[in-house]
């Protein structure tokens, strides 16, 4: 071979070489690669795990925290019950002005203490996730108008106006959580009112709705205050918890600076927003919008009457009936105008689930809600319509819609037509258009039935004469003097409240000696003596069915 032939067979031999050089240069870069990335991998699985370790043990820790706030506040609010109940007996018995004093100091500090003990509770509850909203028919513009009357008296010893804005066009009957809503109102109210010393306080109330359909809508309001303002670095800070303005005299204005925490979350988990504008000297609005808030079925007048109307004379022949509406409480609402008959319920959550029910049961008539999620109320009314086995049963639209378009197109599908929020005596007119029934004749008033009679009462103690005369009168007490406090205390645990309440329940009861009625308040003047809460708010539960019976029986 010559020099040359070498050389090209050598320079042949080194490209050959060289490419081998970078296969394996590539391979080991590859290994390289991929034994990091099997160490970074073991490294994320092992710092999962630490991180699963951690989470679970954070998550045991927080319910035990939750744990030992709930038995702890439950703790000290039995015996706090007892140093409230004791005190307030005391100041009825001594004179000495100066120990009177004392006594009021002790239960100012005893209701602070409670105070702070609830709005503990409640942020625990908040925060771990173990507060349930409770949605239900709310006659909200009452809300409103109760906060002029809980804060009347430091209205007027500050001199100060309060002036409530309602739109008039705001729906009678709202679906909202009222003990939540009233919550979020006390604390917002209350603060204008501790920050304000002159001027007046505004809270207004709008409402907008987001969509043509009407059976949704934003409540909007607002609390103005002509008080001493919130600096602008400080406006968000407050809404965190144990947050006040910085350099705020505790010694004039106390607070824990939990009442914007629990508020904000509150109000969060109503699918609202809060926010608030302000300038020092002059005044803060807090401003809040909760969204997307249901409009209910039925209107406010029949809320408040409930069962035992004129309406009840109708008594319809057995049928059965579709109720369909996306919203459970709206459903609830409707069946409970439609209990005191002898109706066969069914419930449908869209039209898809609508249709399947009328195909399957063939209900004597359909009331429908037009706008569903899956398949609305016109597509369900319309292929019911369509279809030869079932186009005769009747469909009553239930609808929120204002628009006349709408109306005219519902009006030309549906048999009939209600408006949300329907009273009773609507829909029991509109029933009575396609279901037989026949009208009774008024009967007269029998005596106490035997199933009101409590254990250990005699038949001539619940029959007495007096007690029957004055059960009309008792009953419309109860109904508008005594439930609208119970509803304030039904979960308070202030005994000197629930002593009081049970006081003018004692007087109610010896006027008009009606047996059960009698019993019941005996009982809880026992529990309430014994500062046993459980037991008095056991039995103070008993109240709305005790209202009940005693109505159903003078309509008897
Ligand atoms: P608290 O009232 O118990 O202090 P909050 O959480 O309700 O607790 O309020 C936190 C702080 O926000 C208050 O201490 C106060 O500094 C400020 N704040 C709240 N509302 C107002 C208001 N209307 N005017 C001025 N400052 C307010």
């Amino acid at each position: 071979m010559s020099a040359d032939d070498q050389i090209k067979q050598l320079q042949k031999e080194l490209r050959v070489l060289k490419h081998e050089f970078e296969r394996l240069k590539e391979n080991r870069v590859l290994l390289e690669q991929r034994w990091l990335f099997q160490t970074l991998h073991e490294e994320i699985e092992a710092t999962n795990r630490e991180l699963d370790i951690a989470r679970e043990a954070a998550e045991e820790a927080n319910q035990s925290k939750s744990i030992f706030l709930a038995n702890m506040s439950h703790e000290i609010r039995t015996p706090m019950n007892a140093i409230l109940g004791f005190t307030e007996i005391l100041s009825g018995l001594i004179d000495d002005e100066q120990h009177l004093e004392y006594l009021s100091a002790i239960q100012t500090s005893g209701k602070s203490l409670l105070g702070l003990i609830n709005d503990i509770l409640d942020l625990t509850k908040v925060e771990t996730g173990k507060l349930e909203l409770e949605y239900e028919a709310v006659d909200v513009q009452s809300v409103f108008l109760e906060m002029k009357h809980v804060f009347s008296q430091r209205i007027r010893d500050k001199g100060i106006d309060f002036i409530i804005d309602i739109d008039e066009s705001l729906p009678s009957v709202l679906i909202l959580d009222e003990v939540r809503m009233r919550q979020v109102l006390l604390n917002l109210v209350g603060n204008a009112v501790k920050f304000t010393d002159g001027g007046y306080i505004k809270l207004s109330v709008y409402n907008r709705y987001p969509e043509e359909d009407r059976s949704k809508l934003d409540l909007v309001f607002s609390i103005a205050d002509t008080g001493i303002g919130i600096p602008e670095d400080q406006m968000e800070k407050i809404f965190d918890a144990f947050e006040q303005q910085k350099g705020q005299s505790f010694a004039q204005y106390g607070g824990t600076g939990l009442g914007l925490a629990i508020t904000k979350k509150l109000i969060e988990m109503m699918k609202g927003e809060i926010s608030v504008e302000s300038e020092v000297g002059k005044g803060s609005t807090f401003n809040v919008v909760l969204k997307h808030v249901d409009v209910a079925s039925v209107s406010k007048s029949e809320l408040e009457r409930e069962l035992g109307i004129d309406v009840e004379s109708v008594v319809f022949d057995h049928a059965s009936i579709l109720v369909v509406d996306d919203v459970a409480i709206n459903r609830n609402l409707v069946n409970g105008y439609l209990e005191p008959y002898d109706f066969t319920i069914f419930e449908a959550e869209n039209g898809e689930e609508a249709l399947a029910c009328i195909r399957i049961h063939k209900p004597g008539l359909v009331l429908m809600d037009m706008k569903m999620p899956v398949m609305d109320g016109y597509e369900a009314a319309k292929i019911s319509k369509e279809t030869p086995e079932t186009g005769n049963i009747p469909v009553i639209a239930l609808t929120a819609a204002v628009m006349k378009q709408s109306e005219e197109a519902i009006r030309e599908l549906c048999d009939g037509y209600l408006r949300k929020p329907v009273s009773k005596m609507d829909l029991v007119a509109e029933l009575m258009k396609f279901l037989d029934h026949t009208v009774a004749e008024p009967e007269p008033v029998p005596a106490v039935s035997e199933s009101l009679e409590p254990e250990g009462v005699t038949s001539s103690e619940v029959h007495s004469d007096t007690a029957l005369e004055n059960l009309p009168e008792l009953a419309q007490i109860l109904e508008t003097e005594i439930h609208p406090i119970w509803e304030e205390l039904k979960n308070s645990s202030v005994i000197t409240d629930i002593s009081d309440f049970t006081r003018r329940n004692l007087e109610l009861s010896n006027k008009h000696e009606y047996a059960p009625f009698t019993s019941w308040v005996n009982l809880l003047q026992k529990h309430v003596t014994m500062f046993d809460l459980d037991k008095v708010h056991e039995t103070l539960e008993e109240l709305p069915g005790l209202i009940h019976a005693i109505k159903k029986h003078i309509s008897e």
